[in-house]
C-alpha cells in the first residue's frame, strides 16, 4: 500500500507552533518524566557505539529495562571487540529481562563481529552498512545515525507512527511509509529532533491506549484519526 498524505495536510501543518505546544507542556506539566533510554545513553556516552547497542535492546522493551541493560552490558563489553569477544549467554544474561533478549544477544555478538571484520571496529554511518548489520532495521539505523552521528533522517518508531496518523500529518499503514510520509512533508530541521519529542509525546499523553486528550497541548491541531476511547 502506498502512503497516502491526507489533504489536510497539503494545507499548511503549523509544525513549530504543535511542536513546540507538545516541548512546552512535557517541561511543564511531566517534569519528572525521564527521556527516553537512547536518548539517555547517547547524551552520556556522545559516540555511535552505545547508541547502537542501546537502540537494538530497546525493541519491544520498555524505557525502564532498556536503560540499565544497555548500561550493563556496555560495562562489561564498551568497545566492539569487547563485546564480540563474550559468548551469546553471557549477553543474554547482561541483558535480561529484555524483550526477545536472547536473540538480541546473538544480534549484538554478531553486530559487534562484522564492526571488527569488515568496519575497523567501528560504527558505519550509511543506511547501507547499518542496515547490513544482524538486528538492524531502519528504526534503529536512523536513530544512530540520528544521535550517534548528528546525521539526518526521521527515526519512526511506534510513537511516531502512531501519533502522525492520529495527527492526521500522514494516512500510512506501517512506519516506513510513515517515514517516508513524513520526509515529503515535515522540514528538515525537526527531522532529528522529532523521534525524541514524540516518544515523549507518546509516553506522557498520546498513549496507545485511551490517549489523554482532554488535557492534550495539540488537541486544537489534531483530527484524532482512529482514536476510540480517550480520557
Ligand atoms: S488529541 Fe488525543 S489523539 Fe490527538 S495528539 Fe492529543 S492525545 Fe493524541
Amino acid at each position: 500500500m502506498r502512503a497516502r498524505i491526507p489533504m489536510r495536510s497539503l494545507v499548511r501543518v503549523p509544525w513549530a507552533r504543535i511542536l513546540a505546544a507538545m516541548a512546552t507542556a512535557l517541561t511543564e506539566r511531566y517534569p519528572d518524566r525521564p527521556i527516553p533510554s537512547v536518548s539517555a545513553v547517547a547524551r552520556r556516552a556522545r559516540e555511535p557505539f552505545p547508541v547502537l547497542v542501546a537502540t537494538i535492546i530497546s525493541a519491544r522493551t520498555k524505557d525502564a529495562v532498556t536503560g540499565p541493560a544497555a548500561e550493563r552490558l556496555l560495562a562489561a563489553a564498551p568497545s566492539p571487540a569487547a563485546l564480540a569477544s563474550l559468548s551469546e549467554t553471557r549477553i543474554a544474561r547482561l541483558i535480561y529481562p529484555a524483550g526477545f533478549y536472547r536473540t538480541k544477544a546473538g544480534n549484538l555478538r554478531a553486530a559487534a563481529r562484522l564492526l571488527v571484520e569488515r568496519h575497523g571496529s567501528r560504527v558505519p554511518e550509511t543506511m547501507e552498512d547499518l542496515l547490513a548489520l544482524p538486528g538492524v532495521g531502519r528504526k534503529t539505523a536512523n536513530l544512530v545515525r540520528n544521535l550517534g552521528f548528528g546525521l539526518d533522517g526521521i527515526c519512526v518508531d511506534t510513537h511516531v507512527h502512531r501519533i502522525s496518523n492520529r495527527m492526521g500529518w500522514v494516512a500510512t499503514g506501517s512506519p516506513a511509509q510513515t517515514e517516508r510520509a513524513l520526509m515529503a512533508l515535515l522540514p528538515r530541521r525537526y527531522w532529528i529532533p522529532i523521534n525524541e519529542l514524540l516518544v515523549r509525546w507518546g509516553q506522557a499523553v498520546c498513549a496507545p491506549l485511551a490517549p489523554r486528550c482532554s488535557e492534550c497541548a495539540a488537541a486544537r491541531w489534531c483530527g484524532r484519526a482512529g482514536v476510540g476511547r480517550s480520557r
